[in-house]
């Protein structure tokens, strides 16, 4: 039951849903990196847009690594919008991983390793692959040696049937297994002439899946039915270092591990469990030999860590390190605290981040919003969220926003629309706004509320009006 219930919630992610950061498509910034005042779903913020552009040009670049920036401001500032923003910027190619310092302190698995993994998300690797293109004839090969069972005919002919790549893969795959002699192994192109069956190595290829996983067709397999290969076709897989990490953990999994999902499923579970330092190694071996064939480039992408006060001084050493790596991605972090303990010490710092990992960062700071910002911001919510309002309606809410939070106003465009909805009407007026701003407090009336009546509560804190008070 509990299992259902977990499945069920996480496919219900997967559903496109309006978040709430759907409105943002983007920076809102014009060809020259200046910030268009209302674009993209962005509204004002436009010093620490255009910065954030600056940030995705340097990104969009690939020429730097291991920079870091800190969106520092007061909560509902935007600072998780604009890194929505960078996100939407950058190109499918362009890794993007985002999570929350929360999350880092899981039992799965300890918090360097999840910082480890959210790294090698945020680092892509573009494989070029020189693909042939296999087309159309059924071509027959002889052999003369026993073939084996099913992959041939009695008489030691071949015949590869089948157009599909993948049927000729395997086939190939099963042939070079019955020629045993030939000496060719994983990842090898051959062609085998139509006339006369004699087999030619072409050359090395590799393909992600291919190369990785150990169960796959182990041999490239062109066909050449009139002893001329066939046009080569150049193929881009962009994939993440983590990626081919997790494809690559299965059967070198722990033994409590081993109930797990494995291997490439594990990617769309998200099961990843810890991935082992060995296997990493050799991935980056492997990567940095292909590097050096040019057959594949690094990509370097975004790692967002929100709420980065959350992370402890293990974490922040991590981070330190972790920036100096030639593949390191952008780091952008972003938090909403002032001069706090660093998690894990009795020492404050300025944001709760240790000194040394402050003087790394560049800083954007947000501003609080204007009050005009704060209704078009309200306008561009409720256009996502399909909600007309009367402009009464607006005005009002528009004041909520600047008398207690951007969020809370928020908030209200959806619990307003189920109030008009309620009383069969279409449009979203004063006295529904007023309704739910009645039902549901802020942050301020819910401390007022708190402080008349915490007698009533369990350990409050305020000094005064104890049980005995009471
Ligand atoms: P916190 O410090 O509490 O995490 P934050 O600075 O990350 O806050 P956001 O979550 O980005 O704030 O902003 C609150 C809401 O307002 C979100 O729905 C966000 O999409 C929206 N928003 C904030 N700034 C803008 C903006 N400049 N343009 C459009 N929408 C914005």
């Amino acid at each position: 039951m509990a299992e259902l219930k977990l499945s069920e919630s996480r496919d219900l992610t997967r559903i496109e849903r309006i978040g709430a950061h759907s409105h943002i498509r983007g920076l809102g910034l014009d060809s020259s990196l200046e910030p268009r005042a209302v674009s993209e779903g962005m509204v004002g913020q436009t010093a620490a847009r255009k910065a954030a552009g600056v940030i995705l040009q340097m990104i969009k670049d690939g020429k730097i690594a291991g920079r870091a920036v800190l969106l520092a401001g007061q909560p509902g500032t935007g600072k998780t919008a604009i890194a929505m923003g960078m996100a939407k910027s950058l190109g499918l190619e362009t890794p993007f991983a985002m999570i929350a310092g929360s999350e880092l302190f899981s039992l799965e698995m300890s918090k360097t390793e999840a910082l480890m993994q959210a790294f090698r998300k945020a680092i892509g690797v573009r494989i070029k692959e020189e693909n042939e293109v296999i087309e159309g004839e059924v071509v027959e090969v002889q052999i003369d040696r026993p073939a084996v069972a099913g992959a041939a005919s009695k008489t030691g002919k071949l015949t590869l049937k089948t157009t599909e790549m993948e049927t000729v893969y395997d086939l190939g795959a099963k042939m070079i297994e019955a020629l045993g002699k030939e000496k060719v192994s994983s990842g090898d192109v051959i062609a085998i002439d139509k006339a006369s069956g004699k087999i030619t190595k072409l050359g090395r290829s590799f393909s992600r899946s291919r190369d990785f996983d150990a169960t796959g067709p182990q041999v490239k397999f062109v066909q050449c039915p009139d002893g001329e290969l066939q046009k080569r076709k150049e193929v881009v897989h962009c994939v993440t270092l983590h990626e081919i990490d997790v494809i690559n953990s299965r059967s070198k999994m722990h033994k409590r591990e081993k109930k797990k999902t494995q291997g490439f499923l594990a990617l769309f579970t998200g099961d990843t469990g810890e991935i082992r330092a060995e296997v990493r190694e050799q991935i980056d071996t492997k990567v940095a030999e292909w590097r050096e064939e040019g057959k594949a480039e690094i990509v370097p992408g975004v790692l967002f860590i929100d709420e980065v006060h959350m992370l402890d001084i293990e974490c922040f050493s991590f981070l330190n390190r972790a920036l100096e790596n030639e593949m390191a991605p952008i780091l952008v972090v972003a938090t909403n605290r002032g001069i706090t303990a660093i998690r894990g010490t009795n020492y404050k710092s300025p944001h709760g981040i240790p000194i040394d990992l402050l003087d790394r960062l560049l800083i954007i700071s947000t501003q609080p919003y204007t009050e005009d910002e704060i209704r078009k911001i309200l306008d561009i919510r409720c256009q996502e969220e399909e909600v007309e309002m009367s402009d009464g309606a607006k005005h009002l809410l528009t004041k909520i926003g600047v008398e207690t939070s951007l969020r809370y106003a928020i908030h209200l465009i959806t619990a307003a629309a189920l109030a008009c909805q309620k009383r069969k009407a279409k449009i979203v007026d004063l006295e529904d706004i007023n309704r739910v701003y009645h039902l549901f407090l802020d942050v301020k009336r819910s401390t007022q509320y708190l402080m008349e009546y915490q007698n009533q509560y369990m350990f409050n804190e305020t000094g005064e009006g104890d049980e005995d008070d009471g």
